[in-house]
């Protein structure tokens, strides 16, 4: 997280944060059995930060190797796994939580019995199980690694700072999701289609069937402030899994799903809803701020569309907690050196931005027009030359410029053109036009002739005694020279070539 970022986090959770409302649901305390997902301490006491507990299962495991091509989604969020050897492992409890109901892997330190730490890469749940993806250093035997963790063995499971820092903004990130799903669902009837937590600290998503306006935004936005303000209380409930209900997600009048399942392979056997008091019930696996107070919701004013083959859908980007003093900081840097460089106040900045942009396109303008202007004039000059010197004999010219053009090139194609345009019909002539910047760095040349021999016979010379690099077919060749380009060495060669050619 960045250094601008000053965050007092909430010191504990409550105990009525927790509610197991079945009778008949217990949470298992026998060392040897882990505790399922759904249970988790992190789904417990999002706050709790270090737990002592024991390992009940530890496996080696050798990395797939990632697949080729384009990133998923979800490695952009999740750091990346070594190319080595990691241990699967499995404890009785943990704060780390595996990713889940669109909310990212934790990351964390799991300190064995001897107090050395080991790097938690990822947590992911395999059925109803929280499995650690534990970083084996390339120092260590594998053997000796997976020794450490032997099955009963007591180890600590920490949320490091960094790791804190990060599970603090997925969960601000989550239940501000969850309070702006329920407010467009109640107020404007807008089912979410799905939200996005996207890398810190870009703006999160929910994805809508339609754009929003901004009277309706600024609505959903005061509205969410003044429960933040509030500070409703936020509490889960837990029970067991109705297999049959478990299954049931509600969908839209197209047949489309709004929001998601329990995931198919869940066995954890635990239902659990995430209660915003007042305001609304969902049932999701994350962890959850125990209240909106200092959530602080902000909403960006505008949607953007989507198109995807039969439907349209829009999506309303949102920050909160940590995340938008970041987001702001940066945005807020990047205004005001923009603002510096055009010298003017932050509000005028849109306005100098846009006169700046007018300028440069009727510059670029005028430069074409002058280009066009001069290329005339040049090309001009040369056939008043090419007829002074006696319509039967061949005319040989070399014009060197100096031109600090990205595209000098075009400038040379520019004359040539206007040059062929205007010549009489029988005209005998070879020209090497060639162009370098005010630095002298590089150079381009171009031959153009009326006989295709001649101009390869200059080609070939200006290749072998210059050292231009190029092609060309017909009449016309052009190249490029890397060097300096000097007076009285390039450009001398070049008029010593001339000189030698005769047709
Ligand atoms: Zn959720």
């Amino acid at each position: 997280m960045s250094g601008a970022t000053a965050v007092l986090y909430p010191s504990h959770t409550p105990s009525s944060y927790h509610r197991v409302v079945s009778p008949t649901l217990t949470i298992p305390t026998d060392p040897q059995i882990s505790v399922p997902v759904g249970l988790l301490a992190c789904q417990r006491d999002p706050l709790l930060r270090e737990l002592a507990t024991t390992v009940v299962n530890c496996v080696v495991s050798q990395p797939a190797a990632p697949p080729a091509g384009k990133k998923s989604k979800k490695s952009v969020i999740a750091p990346t796994l070594p190319q080595g050897p990691i241990l699967h492992l499995i404890l009785h409890d943990t704060v780390i939580f595996p990713e889940g109901g669109g909310q990212p892997t934790d990351t964390g330190v799991i300190i064995d019995s001897d107090g050395e730490p080991w790097e938690v890469l990822q947590c992911k749940r395999d059925g109803g199980h929280a499995v650690h993806y534990v970083n084996v250093s390339d120092s260590i035997d594998v053997d000796a690694a997976v020794a450490k963790f032997t099955p009963g063995t007591k180890v600590i499971a920490t949320l490091d700072q960094a790791a804190f820092d990060r599970r603090y903004d997925h969960m601000s990130m989550h239940t501000s999701q969850h309070l702006l799903s329920a407010l467009l669902e109640t107020d404007l009837n807008l089912p979410t289609l799905s939200w996005s937590l996207t890398t810190y600290p870009s703006p999160c998503y929910v994805e809508i069937l339609r754009g929003m306006t901004p009277e309706e935004i600024t609505k959903i936005q005061e509205r969410a402030n003044r429960l933040v303000f509030e500070g409703r209380k936020v509490h889960i409930e837990v029970t067991e899994l109705d297999s049959a209900e478990a299954s049931s997600v509600p969908t839209l009048e197209d047949g489309r799903a709004a929001g998601k399942a329990l995931p198919q392979d869940y066995t954890g056997g635990v239902k659990r809803v995430v209660v915003i008091d007042g305001v609304d019930r969902n049932p999701c696996c994350g962890t959850h701020m125990p209240t909106l107070h200092n959530l602080q919701l902000f909403i960006l004013p505008h949607t953007e569309a989507l198109s995807r083959s039969s439907t349209t859908t829009a999506r309303l980007y949102f920050l909160c907690g940590p995340r938008l003093i970041t987001y702001l900081t940066s945005t807020h840097s990047l205004l005001t050196s923009t603002a510096s460089i055009m010298s003017c106040g932050a509000p005028l900045v849109p306005e100098r931005v846009s006169q700046v942009i007018d300028d440069r396109k009727r510059a670029e303008k005028r430069v074409d027009a002058l280009e066009t202007e001069l290329a005339g004039g040049i090309a001009s000059g040369l056939v008043a030359e090419l007829n002074a010197n006696g319509a039967d004999q061949l005319f040989k010219k070399g014009i060197h410029r100096t031109d600090d053009s990205s595209n000098p090139l075009a400038f040379l194609n520019a004359i040539s053109l206007a040059f062929s345009n205007s010549l009489p019909p029988s005209a005998s002539y070879l020209c090497v036009l060639s162009s370098s910047p005010s630095s002298s760095s590089s150079a381009v040349v171009l031959i153009i002739g009326s006989d295709e021999k001649l101009v390869k016979q200059a080609a070939d010379l200006v290749k072998e005694k210059v050292g231009v690099k190029g092609g060309g077919k017909g009449n016309r060749w052009s190249g490029k020279f890397m060097g300096a380009w000097k007076k009285d060495v390039q450009e001398a060669t070049v008029q010593g070539i001339l000189g030698g050619i005769d047709a």
